[in-house]
């Protein structure tokens, strides 16, 4: 029996402000349970479920987890409760069961914000920010697979018929995955995020959804909760929804583009000047940030793809069965130019591409708004825009690094980028940029230890 939500599309409520407000809220929506969520640092989520009758007490004390368990959060299994402390604000009635609510979480230690926590990091870098009179407002663009498993245990994408040599936006490749396009785009209606489009993407079994663009730490928050909401959905249909970000090493990966901009308090757009003289529409502080970025993209690529595998979609250039990867080898910038690292695609906005479908969101977003305003501080100067096609085989920009070509080259960015060291601040002991890169190089190594088909292929009878 199904328990789908099949009420019509709608924008909910305004976010609770107080513990009152939520218990007022968790009433009037009739909601029987809380999921009390937060993410670890390879950001997956975790979750109480929580009675309604217990949210009074989630309210007050927060609910305990045995940190180890959780996975990489910096505790052993000798530590503290990490105690999820709910931010009231980010309660949100969730679109694919009744009675079903979710708010995210602090994780918090020995009654302070646990410094290993990916949204406690975040919420320091933006509290920072707004000392500095400066808010920053993100938009998403989270991309995804929907594939099946196939009888001898492998995956393949969902819709067999998806094999066509240009499936991005292709109509009839949406027509025949439209249940479940549009089953997300209803969640996200009622979830009341602006949801405004929905495509196939560039690769087979591929899709993107789209929102409006928000507070940054509602946007991360939003981030979180489409993955789960896509792999339950897709769940439901017997089917899997994928953010590893290159399933398949022939087809265009998977990115999570993130457009940033910095507003004034008063809500003055801090990176938009109409008389700029590259012609972009971006204001001395907007091109300062931008240099920020590049100067730091080794190392905000550490956080940006956090994966082995997402050093298989970056730098890919033209070599995928579409003749595009969409995504970028060199640290430039340019106008409306999807081969850029960073691209200017309106007047006053920034849209980094350089975000992976496995990114934390929290912490990518703190990696680029460090590296941004560090641009900020030094006033950065960027150069003129790259107008080069940077997925042809030849090119090569005059100015703007390589990024890292593996997982172990851009931990040792982040290790050495002294500007993110600052940002992350310390955890525990130590720095949090060193547990990271730490755990980081671990990962390379686990995955360097295997040998795989290719190697055989290729060694086994050949020297
Ligand atoms: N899928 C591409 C990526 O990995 C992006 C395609 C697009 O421009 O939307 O970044
Ligand atoms: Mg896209």
């Amino acid at each position: 029996m199904s328990t789908r939500v099949e009420a019509p599309t709608h924008a909910q409520a305004r976010p609770p402000r107080s513990a009152e407000e939520f218990v007022r809220a968790v009433e009037r929506d009739g909601i029987e349970f809380v999921l009390a969520m937060f993410v670890n640092v390879d950001g997956r989520p975790c979750c109480k479920l929580v009675p309604a009758a217990a949210v009074p007490r989630l309210l007050a004390d927060g609910v305990g987890f045995a940190g180890h368990a959780v996975g990489s959060i910096g505790q052993s299994p000798a530590d503290p409760d990490v105690v999820a402390v709910p931010d009231v604000t980010s309660y949100s009635v969730l679109p694919w069961r009744t009675g079903l609510a979710v708010v995210q979480c602090d994780p918090h230690v020995n009654g302070a914000p646990w410094p290993y926590a990916p949204r406690v990091i975040l919420r320091r870098a933006l509290a920072e920010l707004a000392g500095r009179g400066m808010v920053l407002k993100v938009g998403a663009e989270p991309e995804y697979f929907l594939l099946r498993r196939t009888a001898d245990g492998g995956i393949a994408v969902a819709d067999p018929e998806d094999t066509g040599p240009r499936p991005c936006y292709d109509a009839r490749g949406l027509g025949r995955s439209l249940d479940h396009v549009a089953e997300v785009s209803r969640a996200l209606g009622r979830l009341g995020w602006g949801n405004y489009s929905n495509d196939h993407e560039d690769a087979h079994g591929q899709f993107e959804h789209n929102f409006d663009y928000a507070d940054a730490l509602v946007t991360a928050d939003r981030v979180v909760l489409f993955r789960y909401l896509v792999q339950m959905l897709a769940r439901d249909a017997g089917l899997i929804a994928s953010f590893m970000p290159k399933p398949f090493g022939h087809l265009t990966g998977s990115g999570l583009h993130l457009h940033l901009s910095l507003w004034g308090t008063g809500g003055e757009e801090l990176f938009l000047d109409e008389g700029d003289a590259r012609g972009l529409g971006v204001s001395a502080l907007g091109y300062a940030f931008i240099g920020g970025v590049l100067a730091h993209a080794p190392g905000v690529v550490g956080f940006t793809c956090p994966t082995v595998n997402s050093y298989k979609r970056l730098g890919a250039r033209g070599d995928t069965a579409s003749g595009s990867s969409w995504a970028p080898t060199y640290a430039t910038y340019g106008g409306n130019n999807r081969t850029q690292l960073l691209r200017v695609p309106a007047p006053g906005r920034v849209e980094a591409r350089c975000v992976d479908s496995s990114a934390n969101p929290y912490l990518a977003t703190a990696a680029l708004l460090a590296a941004g305003l560090d641009g900020v501080d030094r006033s950065a100067d960027p150069g003129p825009p790259n107008e080069a096609d940077l997925e042809a085989a030849a090119a090569q920009p005059s100015s703007g690094a390589p990024l890292p070509a593996t997982l172990a080259e851009a931990a040792e960015a982040v290790r050495r980028d002294a500007v993110l060291r600052a940002a992350f601040g310390k955890a525990g002991e130590g720095e949090f940029v060193d547990f990271y890169a730490r755990s980081k190089h671990e990962e390379f190594a686990e995955y360097h230890r295997a040998v795989g088909g290719w190697e055989v292929d290729r060694y086994l009878t050949t020297l």
